[in-house]
């Protein structure tokens, strides 16, 4: 299923046109031809990205994208007729995605139709996975909550142990000096050095070769630090 797009646009000309380009690459698409109704439609529908003009009856294009914004996060796509209220738009800061002047070229809309849609949908898949946690090797981590599982038994870390292991896991093959992760996990302000790293690491890895003794998670890359191996 293709997703669905909102024009709110009070000239029906260009709002067909509008439509029909974006039809032909695939878009579900609804048009309002007055901002009210539009407003009302956003608030009360999933969409995965809202057109919206500026110059509306009733009520503009300004009111509007506030209002939305207000309760969520779709991509917004601003049009206008005039280059001075994109300028004002940006110094608004009302949340908008991005602006585009009329008359414009119906394949460079549709372009970013499509690239807004596909980057507010890898952020959303991001977001989900770092609240849901995510599986490496046979290592899963439930970031909500904080736990560590290795074949589905939990192993229980320190916070600090917990940390560290996080960072490693979620950059697998990256080689982290000490330092690096000594100021990433432990910060500037705080008593120490750097040898704490060794320390942890040395526990973390007692801790997760006794659920799997033949696994050799995190490698010492010598004179350089340490990384997750695949
Ligand atoms: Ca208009």
């Amino acid at each position: 299923m293709g997703n669905s797009i909102l024009i709110i646009e009070d000239e029906v000309s260009i709002a067909e046109l509008e439509r029909d380009y974006l039809e032909i690459n695939g878009f579900k698409v609804m048009i309002e031809n007055s901002g009210l109704k539009g407003l009302n439609n956003a608030l009360s529908n999933k969409y995965d990205l809202i057109i919206l003009d500026l110059m509306l009856p009733e009520i503009d294009g300004f009111e509007i994208c506030k209002k939305i914004r207000a309760g969520c996060d779709v991509p917004i796509l601003m049009v206008s007729a005039r280059k001075e209220d994109i300028d004002k738009i940006r110094g608004l800061g009302l949340g908008a995605d991005d602006y585009i002047t009329k008359p414009f070229n119906p394949n460079e809309l549709v372009a970013r139709v499509k690239a807004h849609i596909s980057r507010y949908e890898r952020l959303t898949n991001q977001e989900q996975k770092r609240q849901q946690g995510f599986s490496i090797r046979d290592l899963s981590f439930n970031t909500e909550s904080r736990r560590v599982f290795v074949n589905n038994k939990e192993i229980t870390l320190t916070l600090k142990e917990y940390e560290l292991l996080l960072l490693l896991a979620s950059n697998p093959e990256r080689v982290f000096s000490k330092e690096q992760l000594f100021e990433r996990i432990w910060g500037f302000d705080n008593y120490g050095d750097i040898a704490t790293v060794t320390v942890h690491i040395g526990k973390i890895r007692e801790k997760l070769e006794k659920e799997s003794a033949h696994n050799q998670y995190i490698e010492t890359v010598w004179g350089a630090g340490y990384r997750f191996k695949l």
